[in-house]
């Protein structure tokens, strides 16, 4: 039988594995099994050359419990409403994974954004707000950048939002650019966040990282950034990174700055001075002590799983591994950190922005970062004692941690 990679159904099978666990009750456990809220809409634009195209939009509330839904927006041509809605109860898990009083919500877009002029992304970025306006704000759901989306894409849907209402609101949208309330540190934190667990992970583990090899799977916003922390932080020699074009490698380590340059530079990390071409595939199985998997979801599956070498898997991808392969890696002895646990420093500083933003008065940025550090710390001080306790990967550990506070919230709510 070939491998279910529907991202919802994985994400509602992870957690009925927990469920099974904590003992949820039926009628917790169904509340928990899907979205409390769905939004699809239309977004007509006026392209560029006269003509209007309808693009569909999508934003999920998944649950609120906990607090405001709290959550990216993607825009990309492969989203279906059912990766919007695994992401969003992934930020649902990942709010309380890192006890930030949030719930969990996403939104996408089906687009190409590579092919809009900047004219035609602002009309869509706008459209999306002027339809989720009534159902967004600082106290329902806030949305942030995801994949293909930017703090300038954030600048204009929080400029539409307040056009909308009349009144200035920043903490509607986070990731905004720093001159309109965003958060100093919010740039680099998914991978920041990510560092600090890879940090702790070693520590539980024995492992000195300093002069050890990584690979970084994905050049967006958090594999740019795992890149030039993982060196800064950690110590470690970035061997391998690739993009959706392909790959390069040089066993001498590719230096952060340049690589960055180089892809800002050609659109691609391909054709980097000295480095050799290896594909995304490749640089999956190489024998590095770290792998950052930092793209999107389905990239470790029953296929590749068994021939994956890394010591820790540092998922700053959203759904990069499969359950079949989770459990190859765990028998493996692969350390895995999860998604929603490793890659919670971005909305982890998509909170210290609403909360600047509520007082109007703005944190240096070493204050984001010991802040980012300690729940980073924390929340993996809580995963690793369940894993232990309780004798789970670290993923089933995770949502033990997150669903048994996502439950208890919405109990002493009285919903269920
Ligand atoms: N899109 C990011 C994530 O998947 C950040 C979400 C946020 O800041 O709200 O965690």
């Amino acid at each position: 039988m070939s491998e279910n990679l529907n991202p919802f159904s994985i994400a509602q099978a992870q957690l009925d594995e927990a469920a099974e666990i904590l003992q949820l009750e039926p009628a917790m456990h169904a509340f928990l099994r899907n979205p409390m809220r769905e939004f699809h809409f239309l977004i007509p634009v006026r392209m560029d050359d006269g003509h209007t195209e309808i693009f569909k939009g999508f934003r999920v509330q998944y649950n609120d419990a906990r607090g405001p839904n709290k959550g990216g927006i993607r825009f990309h041509f492969d989203e279906t409403i059912d990766t919007v809605r695994a992401l969003s109860a992934w930020m649902t898990w990942k709010t309380a994974v890192v006890d930030i009083p949030l719930g969990g919500g996403k939104g996408g877009v089906i687009c190409d954004p590579r092919e809009l002029s900047p004219r035609e992304l602002e009309q869509l970025s706008r459209g999306y707000m002027r339809n989720i306006a009534r159902y967004v704000g600082l106290t329902k759901d806030v949305p942030a950048p995801d994949v293909y989306t930017n703090p300038q894409i954030m600048a204009w849907m929080m400029d539409e939002y307040e056009m909308l209402v009349g009144h200035h609101e920043p903490g509607v949208i986070t990731g905004k650019p720093l001159e309109l309330g965003g958060s100093a540190g919010r740039g680099d934190a998914t991978a920041r966040g990510g560092v600090y667990v890879v940090r702790e992970a070693a520590r539980v583990l024995g492992i000195d990282l300093q002069g050890k090899t990584a690979a970084v799977q994905g050049y967006g916003n958090a594999g740019t950034f795992a890149h030039k922390l993982a060196e800064e932080i950690l110590g470690l020699k970035v061997i391998a990174v690739s993009d959706s074009r392909g790959g390069i490698i040089n066993a001498n380590g590719l230096p952060a700055a340049e690589t960055i340059a180089h892809k800002a530079n050609n659109g691609s990390v391909g054709g980097f001075p000295g480095a050799d071409s290896i594909t995304n595939e490749e640089l999956l199985e190489l024998d590095v002590t770290v792998l950052f998997p930092s793209a999107l979801e389905n990239v470790i599956t029953a296929q590749n799983a068994g021939r994956i070498k890394a010591k820790i898997s540092a998922e700053l991808a959203n759904g990069p591994t499969t359950p079949e392969a989770d459990a190859i890696l765990y028998e493996n002895g692969v350390y895995v950190l999860p998604d929603f646990l490793c890659n919670a420093g971005g909305v982890t500083v998509s909170y210290f922005e609403m909360a600047q933003n509520a007082y109007q008065y703005y944190w240096p940025v070493e204050m984001v970062h010991e802040r980012l550090d300690q729940k980073m710390t924390k929340a993996f001080q809580a995963v690793h004692e369940m894993a232990v306790a309780k004798q789970v990967n670290n993923r089933v550990a995770a949502y033990l941690v997150a669903v048994a506070r996502g439950a208890q919230a919405v109990r002493l709510r009285g919903w269920v």
